[in-house]
């Protein structure tokens, strides 16, 4: 059993608290938001007054952040965690947010002796209930070393990687999510094509997965509504992952192409087309409902 502080209790950080508790550990909480703290209070975890107090005695600290400025300030603003947390204690950032803040955070900690990963995660609220997330980390290797267990609790044991030193996972996770953006839109460029030229768009997708056409938005995210039982485009578009969350983070991955000098095309018009389907007020529905955009076009 390990003394966890658990910092941001929302759509993703509540099940991912739960599944810690449900797997022995004690876990004291905080969340700015009292209502986010309900579900998981009721599950065992101890409410906290503040994120310092949240952490004292922990021997790891986990934070579940809408974006980097909310980790910049918790870890490092005024009443942060690194001048209260004793040397030693693990940090492990399992937000969304730029490289750039989780070097600058990872190097803050470094200095004061605190070992700080950036650990963005793949797989939505779905795999946050079911404790089959994706861990993509940025810092040392003997920080990877004792984070491994403790996020084997709230993912995959397959699929927990270490992408290098500080700053490297969030990398990683901008990487896979513009691939995402890219390959949903091809998706269904690919699918309102066919079914325009007479196909039926389920026949034309089970001839794309067993063909060079495979990919996991047709594996398991068909955007075409009643192809996949279970899909959000079976349930109204309900997310899922929102088109808000998408837009964000393909932001993130054009600050990276950016500052490592290399041109996206496609990562750039696939922004381009997320932004325009959030304008046109789909913002928070799932973002496979980008075929609707390609359909009416
Ligand atoms: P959310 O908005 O539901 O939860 C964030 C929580 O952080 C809220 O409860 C909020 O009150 C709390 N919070 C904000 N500032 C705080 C502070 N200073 N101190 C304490 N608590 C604070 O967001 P979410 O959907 O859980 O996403 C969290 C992160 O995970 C984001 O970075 C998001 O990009 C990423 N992510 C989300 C998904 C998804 O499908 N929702 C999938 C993968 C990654």
């Amino acid at each position: 059993m390990t003394s966890i502080a658990f910092i941001g209790l929302g759509n993703m950080g509540g099940p991912m608290a739960r599944n810690l508790l449900a797997a022995g550990h004690s876990l004291r909480i905080f969340d700015l938001s009292e209502s986010a703290l309900g579900d998981v209070a009721e599950a065992g975890g101890q409410i906290a007054a503040s994120a310092p107090a949240a952490c004292e005695g922990a021997e790891v600290v986990i934070t579940m952040l809408p974006a980097g400025k909310h980790v910049r300030q918790v870890y490092t603003g005024d009443d942060g965690l690194l001048a209260a947390l004793s040397p030693d204690t693990l940090c492990l950032d399992a937000s969304t947010i730029d490289s750039e803040t989780a070097r600058e955070v990872g190097l803050a900690a470094a200095e004061m002796g605190i070992p700080f990963m950036d650990t963005p995660v793949s797989g939505g609220v779905a795999a946050a209930q079911a404790g089959t997330l994706a861990f993509m980390c940025g810092g040392t290797e003997e920080a990877f070393r004792r984070a491994q267990p403790v996020l084997a609790d709230m993912g995959n044991p397959e699929k927990i990687f270490h992408a290098g030193p500080a700053g490297a996972g969030q990398v990683a996770k901008a990487a896979n999510n513009m691939v995402l953006a890219i390959h949903m839109i091809g998706t269904c460029e690919a699918l309102a094509m066919g079914a325009n030229a007479g196909l039926d768009p389920g026949v034309l997708s089970e001839i794309m997965k067993a063909s060079s056409g495979n990919n996991w938005s047709l594996q398991v995210y068909n955007p075409w509504p009643d192809v996949m039982e279970g899909s959000p485009a079976s349930n109204d578009y309900q997310p899922g992952f929102m088109v808000d969350l998408m837009v964000k983070d393909l932001g993130l991955a054009m600050a990276v192409a950016k500052s490592s000098g290399i041109d996206n095309p496609l990562g750039r018009l696939a922004l381009a087309q997320y932004e325009a389907h959030q304008a046109d007020g789909h913002g928070t529905t799932d973002f496979s409902s980008i075929l609707n955009r390609i359909r009416s076009s």
